[in-house]
C-alpha cells in the first residue's frame, strides 16, 4: 500500500513522524473510515485522531491492521459497518476510485452518500480552516513527467531565498506529516492524478501543470479521465490564484484553452519549445518571461549543470513561474536556479570509467521520460526494460539510431528488442548487473568518449521494488566495476 502512494514507479517516503505535525480538526468529533494502512492511510489517522477525530481503519492485510491496532486506532471491519454513521472514507491513493472497477469500500461509502477523499484533501480543509491572515501558501504541481524535479527546484529557490518552504506529498514526506500551518509557510506540495482524484476543496496559490503524455490510464480508464483528474488541481482557484500551464503537448494546451476561456485564474502559460506571447518560455535553454509587455532575458540554462535538457528548460519555466507569483525577484530566483543541485536517478551523472560516462536515469519509468534523456545524447549504449507501460518503446522509434547497442533487461526484454528490430544490435542481458558490465566491456573498446545510459522507459517492479532501488542497483554496478579495476 506504502508503494501505491507515489504513482508513476513508487518512491518511497523518506521520512516520517511518528506523531502528525498536521492536526486534521475539520472532522472532530466525526468518524472517518479509513481504507489502506499504509504510510498515507496511517498519516492521516494520526493527524485525524490528533485533531479530535474517530478514525476507523480497515486493510486486506491482517498485519497491516496488527500494528495499527498496536498503535492504539480503531480497527473497524467496513465490510459489515454501518456506513450512516461514517462522515467521511479517507482512500490511500493506491486503491482504486474509478478504474479497473471501484473499489468496494468506495460503492459502500457511495451508496451512502459519504464523501470519499485522500490526504490533500485532509490538508486542504485544515488550510480551509484557517483565517486568511494565518494562512499559509501552497504551490501544487503535477503532469506526467517532471512533477518531482520542479517541486524540487520551487522548494529550493524557495529556501534559498530564505523563505520557510516545505516540500513534500507524493515526493519525499507525506503532505500531513509535514510541519504545522503558519503564517508565513509555504507548502511546495506534489500531486498525482490519483491523489488529486480525491480532493474537492483543494485550492492551492499556486498551481502547476507540467504536461501530459498517456500514463495509468489502468486506473483513470482513458486519456480523458487521466486529464479530468489533473485539471482537478485547478478546479477551485480563482482570479487570486495562479495556473502555469506547460503548453508543449496537444492535451496541456487543450487545458490551457479551456482555462482561458472558462477560468477567471491568473494563467501563465510556459513553453521550452518555442515563443510564447504571453508566458514563460525557454527557447535554446534561455529563458524569457513575456507576461508583460516586454519579452524580459532571465537566465541561459545552458550553464546550469543539473537542468540540462529541453525537458528542464519546462520545468525551469515553471518553477521560475511559480516563485515570480508568489512574489521572489528575478535575480532571487536566478540565483536558486544556479544553486540547484539536482535530484538523484533523474539523468544523474554518476561516474566515469576510462572514457566512458555512466548516466542514471532510473526515474525514466515511460517511454516519454526516457525520449528526454536519449535526445539528449548523440550516441549512446542503452540499458532499458522492465515492466512495459502502454505502448511499450514504439514511439521512441526515432531515437534508435542514437543507440549503439541496447542492453535489455526485464520483463519487456523480448518485446523491446522486436520494437527495435534492426535499428540497433540488441543483447538479452536480463539482469542489470549484467548489463552494466556488458555496457561497459563494448564501450571501453571504442577507446571515443561513451556514455552509458540507464533510462529503462519501464516500471521497475519486475526485479526492483522501486525505481530508487533501481538506480541504486546501476550505481552499485558501476561501482563494482571501478573496485574490480582498480584491484586489478
Ligand atoms: P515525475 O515526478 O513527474 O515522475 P521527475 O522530475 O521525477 O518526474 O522526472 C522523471 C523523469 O522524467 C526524468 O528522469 C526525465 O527523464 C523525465 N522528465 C523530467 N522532467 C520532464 C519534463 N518536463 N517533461 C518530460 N519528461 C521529463
Amino acid at each position: 500500500m506504502g508503494e501505491a502512494l507515489r504513482c508513476g514507479g513508487g518512491v518511497r517516503f523518506k521520512s516520517y513522524g511518528e506523531t502528525p505535525l498536521i492536526p486534521v480538526k475539520s472532522f472532530a468529533g466525526k468518524r472517518v473510515a479509513i481504507f489502506g494502512l499504509g504510510r498515507s492511510g496511517l498519516s492521516a489517522a494520526r493527524a485525524l485522531k490528533a485533531g479530535g477525530a474517530e478514525p476507523l481503519l480497515w486493510d486486506d492485510k491482517p498485519q497491516s491492521m496488527l500494528s495499527a491496532s498496536k498503535e492504539g486506532f480503531t480497527i473497524e471491519n467496513l465490510k459489515v459497518a454501518d456506513w450512516s454513521e461514517i462522515d467521511a472514507l479517507m482512500l490511500s491513493p493506491g486503491v482504486p476510485l474509478t478504474h479497473p472497477e471501484p473499489h468496494w469500500t468506495v460503492k459502500a461509502a457511495q451508496e451512502a452518500n459519504v464523501p470519499v477523499i485522500g490526504d490533500i484533501e485532509l490538508f486542504a480543509r485544515t488550510l480551509n480552516a484557517l483565517p486568511e491572515k494565518q494562512r499559509p501558501k501552497t504551490v501544487a504541481i503535477t503532469g506526467t513527467n517532471g512533477k518531482s524535479t520542479t517541486t524540487a527546484l520551487i522548494g529550493h529557490i524557495l529556501k534559498a531565498a530564505g523563505r520557510d518552504a516545505h516540500i513534500g506529498g507524493n515526493i519525499g514526506i507525506g503532505v500531513l506529516d509535514l510541519p504545522e500551518m503558519h503564517a508565513g509557510t509555504i507548502y511546495v506540495i506534489e500531486t498525482s492524478s490519483y491523489q488529486l482524484d480525491l480532493t474537492q476543496t483543494f485550492r492551492p496559490d499556486v498551481a502547476v501543470l507540467m504536461n501530459f503524455s498517456p500514463d495509468h490510464l489502468d486506473r483513470h480508464g482513458d486519456m480523458d479521465g487521466y486529464i479530468k483528474a489533473k485539471k482537478r488541481i485547478f478546479l477551485n482557484q480563482t482570479a487570486h490564484e495562479t495556473a502555469v500551464i506547460g503548453t508543449d503537448d496537444e492535451w496541456s494546451q487543450a487545458v490551457v484553452t479551456e482555462m482561458t476561456a472558462h477560468h477567471s485564474v491568473n494563467l501563465i502559460p510556459i513553453s521550452s519549445r518555442r515563443t510564447l506571447g504571453r508566458g514563460v518560455y525557454a527557447l535554446n535553454g534561455v529563458i524569457y518571461d513575456a507576461t508583460t509587455d516586454r519579452a524580459r532575458q532571465i537566465i541561459d540554462l545552458k550553464t546550469v549543470r543539473t537542468l540540462t535538457g529541453r525537458h528542464n528548460w519546462q520545468n525551469a519555466c515553471a518553477a521560475y513561474s511559480a516563485c515570480r507569483a508568489l512574489g521572489l525577484t528575478v535575480e532571487v530566483i536566478v540565483a536558486g536556479i544556479r544553486s540547484f543541485p539536482g535530484l538523484d536517478h533523474r539523468m544523474q551523472e554518476i561516474g566515469r570509467i576510462k572514457n566512458v560516462r555512466f548516466i542514471n536515469d532510473s526515474k525514466a519509468t515511460n517511454a516519454d521520460a526516457a525520449r528526454q534523456a536519449m535526445s539528449s545524447y548523440d550516441s549512446f549504449y542503452w540499458i532499458a526494460g522492465g515492466r512495459a507501460k502502454a505502448g511499450g518503446i514504439e514511439e521512441l522509434k526515432d531515437l534508435f539510431p542514437r543507440v549503439k547497442h541496447a542492453y535489455l533487461i526485464g520483463e519487456a526484454a523480448e518485446l523491446f528488442e522486436k520494437t527495435i528490430g534492426t535499428a540497433a544490435t540488441c543483447t538479452q542481458s536480463r539482469l542489470l548487473f549484467t548489463a552494466v558490465a556488458q555496457a561497459f566491456a563494448a564501450a571501453e573498446k571504442s577507446g571515443k568518449e561513451e556514455v552509458v545510459l540507464l533510462s529503462p522507459a519501464c516500471a521497475s517492479q519486475d526485479q526492483f521494488t522501486d525505481f530508487e532501488a533501481r538506480g541504486d542497483a546501476f550505481k552499485e554496478a558501476v561501482a563494482d566495476i571501478q573496485r574490480s579495476l582498480a584491484s586489478a
